[in-house]
């Protein structure tokens, strides 16, 4: 793709715009935000510009589509497909100034707020007034909301609640071309045309920057109950989730770790660890507002584990037993990246096909001699299968490893699945788009991407490839 490179007045416009305090140009800054969460990538962005209205945004992609500068929009930066990295230079442009909640609807069950609002923030401001926003990323603590809707973000109680898809209303939306327009509008119901909110949602900041966004809330469940059944195996516990519902139970969550993601995480945190001596386990929560409710759902959640080869099922009742288990499944995704760089893949199949999964799993560390860790949200056929480079060379990193990952997401169209769940498509994935996408989808997403961002400058290079 041909870019401009910034030079000096572009550089002063900027200042002149932001202000020099919303506008990083020091090396110390741009190798910052030249990474994300994803393995050890780094892609150096020309500025970084930090404005904090719509009208600034708007005036920065005016500019930038005019003089065919990129632009890579930023939220806290955790996306692990690469999503944020400015893989052309130019422009980064971060909404972390953007970051109030405007409005907390209490009759209409809606949240109005900016991008840059960190997921735990809105959670516990709607909590004070008993509402829920049910998508709760493992690393809810720092992503913002502006890049859950990019990603339309899961996270454990998708399982009962659904993503962030299922919760945006109205997305205020800066086109490439500086124009500002709302998707839909802040109504439950909505058939009006074509639906651009949910077109959005999920688009990676490919067609426009999201600069605020109307969300439903529900009321706030206030208690839950977790068990954590440990197994022998992962196929076993794999092969005990679609049998929980089966048997009429609505879990909120049903999370599986294995042995290694949880040595790690209690290792590098320096944690406590609850869990017992097992190769695997299952974190199966159930929520509400009848806590007397519970008991008859623990013992069938119970009943069912044991039926299929669970070691021991432990209740957790208080909030502090049932944090030191959740803290640490929050924990490995993040702590995984100290022990080996890795690539995260993030494999999704209709529930009952999970034990097929980590049977392939099994089958390509073998023929290809590596380490994989499995951990995520079983309830929703969603494992991340972190593949660990440790002291595989260079090339077979690069070269070999590339074939194995494409064996096992060809396993997971066969099996129902698709190549991610949650975390997008961004740079690392867009390799393997063609497993589940074929040329007539390519020229519709090429159609689509041309009537919202004709020349190409918003987060270029991420999902597909151009024709
Ligand atoms: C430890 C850890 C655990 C995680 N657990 C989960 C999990 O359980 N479930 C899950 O779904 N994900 C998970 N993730 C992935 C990640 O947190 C999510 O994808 C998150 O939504 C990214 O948000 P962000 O603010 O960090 O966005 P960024 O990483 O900054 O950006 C992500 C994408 O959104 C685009 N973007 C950001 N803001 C805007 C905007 N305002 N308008 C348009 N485009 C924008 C960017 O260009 C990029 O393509 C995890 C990541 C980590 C590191």
């Amino acid at each position: 793709m041909d870019f401009k490179k910034l030079n000096k007045q572009d550089f002063l416009f900027f200042i002149e715009l932001l202000g020099k305090e919303y506008v990083y140009s020091d090396n110390e800054s741009l190798d910052k935000y030249s990474r994300d969460y994803t393995e050890d990538l780094s892609f150096l962005p020309e500025i970084v510009l930090l404005p904090n209205s719509v009208d600034l945004v708007s005036a920065i992609l005016a500019y930038c589509n005019k003089e065919r500068i990129p632009v890579t929009p930023r939220g806290a930066g955790t996306s692990l497909s690469g999503g944020a990295l400015p893989l052309y230079g130019g422009v980064v442009l971060s909404t972390e100034k953007m970051n109030r909640i405007i409005n907390i609807d209490t009759s209409n069950f809606q949240v109005i707020t900016e991008p840059g609002v960190i997921n735990q923030t809105l959670r516990d401001a709607l909590a004070e007034v008993d509402l829920f926003y049910p998508p709760d990323p493992a690393s809810k603590g720092t992503c913002f909301i502006g890049g859950n809707v990019a990603h339309s973000s899961g996270g454990p109680k998708a399982l009962k609640y659904g993503t962030t898809k299922d919760y945006v209303l109205n997305l205020q939306l800066v086109l490439a071309d500086g124009s500002v327009i709302w998707t839909g509008a802040n109504t439950l119901k909505n058939s009006t045309g074509y639906n651009l909110t949910h077109l959005v949602v999920g688009s990676e900041g490919t067609l426009g920057i999201v600069t605020q966004i109307v969300l439903k809330v529900i009321p706030l469940p206030k208690y839950q109950v977790l068990l954590v059944a440990s197994f022998n195996s992962v196929k076993d516990a794999c092969a005990t989730v679609s049998p929980l519902f089966m048997n009429g139970l609505q879990p909120s969550a049903v999370e599986l770790l294995d042995q290694k993601g949880v040595s790690i995480a209690v290792k590098a945190k320096s944690i406590e660890n609850p869990f017992p001596e097992c190769a695997c386990f299952l974190m199966i929560e159930f929520d509400g507002n009848k806590p007397e409710a519970f008991q008859s759902m623990c013992e069938l959640a119970y009943e069912t584990c044991l039926a299929h080869n669970a070691v021991e099922v432990l209740m957790a009742e208080t909030a502090a037993e049932q944090e030191k288990f959740w803290n640490i499944r929050r924990s490995i995704g993040e702590v995984v990246k100290t022990i080996s760089i890795y690539k995260e893949e993030d494999t999704v199949v209709p529930r009952a096909a999970l034990p097929q999964v980590i049977e392939k799993v099994q089958e390509l560390e073998k023929e290809y001699g590596f380490n994989a860790v499995c951990y995520g949200h079983a309830g929703d056929g969603n494992l991340h299968i972190n593949i660990l480079k440790e002291d595989m060379d260079d090339h077979r990193w690069e070269k070999e490893l590339p074939k194995a990952i494409r064996q096992l997401f060809e396993t997971c169209k066969a099996l129902g699945g698709t190549i991610s769940g949650e975390h997008g498509i961004g740079y690392v994935q867009k390799a393997y788009m063609d497993v589940m996408l074929d040329k007539t989808h390519f020229l519709l997403f090429a159609g689509i991407k041309n009537t919202f961002d004709p020349n190409g400058i918003l987060n270029p290079g991420k999902i597909f490839d151009p024709a």
